[in-house]
């Protein structure tokens, strides 16, 4: 496949990039770099330096590689933020995905494969959720995902383009070769694994639980933890899935729940160090259990989960502790 990863140089995406490479694939990057990293950036892919909004820079990509998948990986991802500036969220994801399906459209490129998120299902009625089950979420963010979803699922059918679309849970861990993981390119990070790894290593003071009073075993929310890998293995096969002329909609979990305070716990135990935290209130936008049923993706795309919480946990600490970038 010739496969075009917006914000390839990102977390999520520069791990596809280098699934994509092992398994033998021809990889361009369009990032802008301002969360991405330039290292992020696989040596054998081929890395178009701008925004993703570019109508005239996405014609030159396409013309000039006879690209025939695009995986768009760039959005606006932080919960919090997004609760404070949902003008900034919908622009940023809605209308740039609208951009980004009208070039695949002026060049007859038909395979998309889609960075959904587990936030479209809001406050789930059942554990482990389904595809198929109730949608509203509670976060702007979350909101504008599942517009995204409808766009891409609406364009497809009216332009004849298969997708896949697949909603992430709690996506944690750095690649094994040691040489990419999630940056925090002068950012503070906001997402747990990372915050409790920084707190284990001492690079901050302490790591805060947000509220210890949801309807959960320990009072803290539970959420559903998968290795960046598998995930980035996953994209490969719903490339793979859109090449066949199939399109779907999956979840990709792991099918296990663990609390905020099992994960500092279990990290405390995996690397034997004490992470040193305190409670503080519930944060904005958060639902307070979200697991996914990944039945659908291992059936149908042959989806495995091959890393579990301690590999998670192990690769972000190796990662954080030898950080290339
Ligand atoms: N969380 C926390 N302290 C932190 C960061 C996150 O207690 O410093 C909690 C957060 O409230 C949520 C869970 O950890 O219940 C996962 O949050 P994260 O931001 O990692 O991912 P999200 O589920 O929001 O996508």
């Amino acid at each position: 496949m010739r496969v075009l990863v917006t914000g390839g140089s990102g977390y999520i995406g520069s791990h596809t990039v280098y699934e994509l490479i092992r398994d033998g694939h021809q990889v361009f990057i369009l990032d802008n770099l301002s969360t991405g990293n330039k290292e992020g950036a696989h040596k054998d892919a081929i890395l178009y330096k701008g925004d993703q909004q570019d109508s005239e820079l996405l014609d030159k990509i396409f013309k000039e590689n006879n690209i025939d998948t695009v995986i768009h990986c760039s959005a606006k991802l932080i919960v919090p933020e997004s609760v404070e500036k949902p003008i900034t969220y919908f622009e940023n994801n809605v209308h740039g995905v609208a951009i980004l399906l009208e070039a695949m459209k002026r060049h007859n490129v038909k395979n998309i494969v889609f960075s959904s998120t587990a936030a479209v299902y809001g406050e789930p009625k059942n554990i482990p959720i389904m595809e198929d089950d109730y949608k509203e979420p509670i976060n702007p963010y979350g909101a504008s995902k599942l517009s995204c979803e409808w766009l891409i699922k609406a364009a497809a059918n009216a332009h004849g383009m298969n997708y896949v679309i697949f909603r992430y849970f709690n996506v944690a861990g750095a690649d094994a070769s040691g040489e990419i993981g999630q940056s925090t390119k002068g950012r503070k990070l906001t997402h747990l694994i990372p915050v409790v790894i920084e707190a284990a290593l001492g690079l901050r003071d302490k790591m805060s639980i947000f509220g210890d009073d949801y309807d959960t075993k320990d009072g803290t929310c539970v959420r559903d933890y998968i290795h960046v890998t598998d995930l980035a293995k996953a994209h490969v096969l719903g490339a793979k899935h859109t090449f066949k002329n199939k399109s779907g909609t999956f979840n990709l979990g792991s099918k296990n729940g663990y609390s905020v305070k099992e994960i500092v716990s279990e990290t405390e135990r995996v690397l034997g160090i004490k992470v040193p935290h305190d409670i503080v209130k519930r944060r904005d936008g958060d639902p307070s259990t979200l697991v996914a049923s990944n039945d659908k993706a291992a059936k149908i795309l042959g989806f495995k989960i091959e890393n579990n919480l301690e590999k998670i946990i192990k690769s972000d600490y190796e990662w954080r502790r030898n950080k290339k970038f």
